[in-house]
Parts: structure tokens; sequence; C-alpha cells
């Protein structure tokens, strides 16, 4: 059983980070069942195949019944202490609506309707018919910048994103975050953006520079151009389109609608949050 074996039944969008606990200890109970009623119905070693195959495949696929999403969440949430274990953020970790914090995130988002004009009057992005998307001329410079920016370390990218961003701190966690947040402030008061998205955002502040000339604006537009990325900034791999739920609803309600994502499926980094 080689590598190609797991990665053609590995399911990310239902493991690793994106694993819903609910839903795996769910299968899990029920995998066992299953194998101690196969054992006890055929002979001892199938009931523990079984349970052995089907747990692999719960690890693998993040959950193996069918539906689990849906019956899983109400299941768990009613047992004493099972709401713990639905996902929450990483502590301090904000989550805000574009994923992953945004280097303007402390001045708050502009009139949507209002940047947009802004932006195709000032030449950074081109209204089509029914479609918007970044002018050629700023594309290229955005591109080349974030070809560069993906050669830092991520100290670098912390003192570039300090450099225009409204914190006054930033550092680097871990080589996968730059944690911008207020001089003195605690975890909670910082907002965290990975990698792939402080490389999108410095890149596109830079390279709004001939069209805008206000910081605030710049800011909002690095965060919105996000939306336009095909590939990610990071590490080059196309960006897939997920939802933002971790299989079976974490912190949204389990009726809820999720939102569909932009992320890099190699980083395991959200670049969008469509609403
Ligand atoms: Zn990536």
């Amino acid at each position: 059983m080689g590598s190609s074996f797991v990665s053609e039944f590995r399911r990310s969008d239902h493991t690793g980070e994106n694993r819903c606990w609910p839903c795996t200890v769910v299968n899990v109970g029920l995998v066992g069942a299953a194998g101690a009623a196969l054992g006890a119905a055929v002979t001892p070693t199938v009931g523990a195949a079984a349970a052995v195959g089907g747990l692999a495949l719960v690890w693998l696929r993040g959950y193996l019944i069918p539906g689990t999403p849906r019956f899983a969440p109400p299941l768990v949430a009613a047992v004493p202490g099972g709401a713990a274990l639905f996902d929450e953020p990483p502590e301090g970790a904000d989550d805000p609506p574009n994923g992953g914090g945004s280097l303007g995130a402390e001045s708050g988002p502009a009139d949507p309707a209002e940047l947009l004009d802004r932006l195709v009057e000032s030449g950074v992005l081109e209204a089509g018919d029914d479609t918007v998307a970044p002018t050629a001329a700023f594309d290229e410079r955005w591109h080349a910048e974030m070809d560069r920016l993906r050669e830092d370390t991520t100290e670098e990218l912390a003192r570039a994103a300090l450099a225009i961003s409204p914190a006054t701190e930033a550092r680097a966690i871990d080589d996968e975050w730059v944690a911008l947040g207020p001089e003195g402030g605690g975890v909670t008061d910082e907002t965290w953006l990975s990698r792939p998205v402080a490389i999108a955002e410095i890149a596109g502040y830079r390279a709004t520079e001939p069209h805008l000339d206000d910081d605030e604006a710049r800011l909002a537009a690095a965060q919105t151009n996000r939306l336009f990325l095909d590939e990610c900034p990071d590490c080059g791999a196309a960006l897939e389109r997920g939802t933002d739920m971790s299989c079976c609803g974490g912190h949204t309600g389990a009726g809820d609608e999720p939102s569909e994502t932009l992320v890099c499926p190699d980083c395991e980094a959200r670049l969008y949050t469509f609403e």
C-alpha cells in the first residue's frame, strides 16, 4: 500500500485541519460496532479486518458513513461535553470573512460598491459586460511582486507587512503565519495572516502604487483582489474551490449554507471566502 494509494483515497476537505471531530468520533464508534457485529456473525478475524479497514477510511476520508455531516453534529452536540468537539479557530487567530486575517483588517472594509468603482476608475480593475478583472498592467506588477515575496522568510514578510499595515507590532509564527497587532497587545488582539495571504496582500498593496494614493484604499484593494487569484501566492499550486466548513458545520449552525472558499490544497490556506 504505497503513498499513491493513500493519496487517492484521502479527502483533504474532510481531513487534516478540516477534520471534523464529531464526524470522526461517530464514525469510529459505528465502525467499531459494525466490526464487532461482523466478528460475532462471521469470524473474529473478519470482524477485526472490517473494523481496521473502516477505521483507515475514516482517517483518510474524514468519514465513512454517507450522510455523516448531516446526522453527526446533532448527535454529538446532544452528548454532554460533545459540543466541545466542534472545531474552534486556533486561539487568538482572527476569523474574518475573507479568511485568515488581512493587513487592513483594523480599518474595516470600505463600502464595497464604492471601492469597486474606485478600483475600476483608477485602472486596478477593469469591468466587462458582467465581469470584473484586474487590468493587465496591475496584474503584471502584482504577480511580479508575489514572485519576489515568496522567496522571503516569514520574518521578512512580517516586517514588510508591518511597514504597510496600521498594526504596530508583527511577528512570525511557526514559519507559517504573520501575526499583526497593537504594541503590547495579547494574542487575542492579533490578526493572523497565512503566508499565502500575507504575500498576496503585501504584493497587492505595492502593485497599486501607480493607481491609488491613500493607504486605506490600497489595503482594501489588496484584500479584495485575493478573489482574483488562481494560483497560490506562496507555493504556486492551483487554488481550489471549497466550503467554509469542516465537513459538518463547525461553529456555523448545521442548517446554514456554507460559504464558498478559495483554498490552496498544499498550504491548507484559505485565500478568499465568497459571501
Ligand atoms: Zn500553497
